[in-house]
């Protein structure tokens, strides 16, 4: 039997700031961070072009304390700032294992990293970089969600990649019902009639608009990424 080849040549994985907390209630876990790293390095060593968004809500969401009495708008800004802050983080488990990339923020932040400039990141991806985009649109009243659906058509990637920690999309909650059955696919229209959460109705609308498929899968399980690129394993594809 052959080796499966990846289906994709380029692609945005966006992965929610929980993703790195592991097993803690809050922030960044090391060894998490690592893990994913690696995941992330056989995937780039396929040669695919590679993007990332990650969220920030393991520091800080803006909704949470704009429920607590606080402005939205700047409740929204720390939680891009959040974002920031676990991209450096990503940043830094990446270069570690030999991974190179830039981080490249929708607020201009010029000690620290890039500001967004669409030619250049596309020249990043060619050279084999990966890069990170932090800070999501730079406007408040947003999750990474749509972020990560307008860089995924602005790079012209194959796919939307939307790590989690459930392995796919269902019915209902699988935590809580178990009754709950996975879909191996799903269309765009069938996600916002349904009603059915997987990411923000504004970025399923953008990806429908552009015909680009959004593939949901769990990245907790180690080695799942390049598993899932490759269509093997278990994972639900929107298209
Ligand atoms: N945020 C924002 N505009 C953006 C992206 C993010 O205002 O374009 C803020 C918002 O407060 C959000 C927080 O940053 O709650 C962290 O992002 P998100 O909730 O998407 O993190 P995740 O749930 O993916 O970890």
């Amino acid at each position: 039997m052959t080796d499966a080849q990846p289906r994709y040549r380029k692609i945005l994985l966006k992965m929610s700031g929980e993703v790195l907390m592991g097993d803690a209630p809050f922030g960044i876990d090391t060894k998490t961070i690592e893990a994913v790293a690696e995941d992330i390095k056989e995937v780039t060593d396929a040669g695919i072009e590679l993007c990332l968004v990650i969220g920030g809500g393991n520091i800080f969401r803006g909704v949470s304390l704009a429920g607590r009495g606080m402005e939205r708008a700047s409740a929204d800004y720390m939680g891009m700032l959040a974002t920031v802050m676990n991209a450096l983080a990503l940043q830094g488990a990446l270069e570690k294992v030999g991974v190179h990339t830039r981080v490249q923020s929708a607020i201009p932040m010029d000690a620290v990293c890039e500001p967004y400039i669409r030619r250049r990141a596309l020249r990043h991806l060619e050279k084999g970089r990966v890069v990170i985009f932090a800070a999501g649109l730079g406007a408040p009243f947003f999750t990474t969600d749509t972020p990560a659906a307008l860089r995924t058509a602005e790079m012209g990637c194959d796919a939307l990649f939307k790590g989690t920690s459930v392995d796919g999309v269902y019915t209902a909650d699988p935590k809580k019902d178990p009754e709950a059955v996975r879909y191996d696919t799903l269309s765009y229209h069938e996600v916002l009639s349904k009603d059915l959460r997987v990411m923000d109705a504004s970025a399923i609308a953008l990806m429908r608009d552009n015909q680009v498929p959004i593939v949901v899968f769990s990245i907790r399980e180690r080695g799942n990424f390049m598993k899932v690129l490759k269509g093997q394993g278990v994972y639900t594809t929107i298209a």
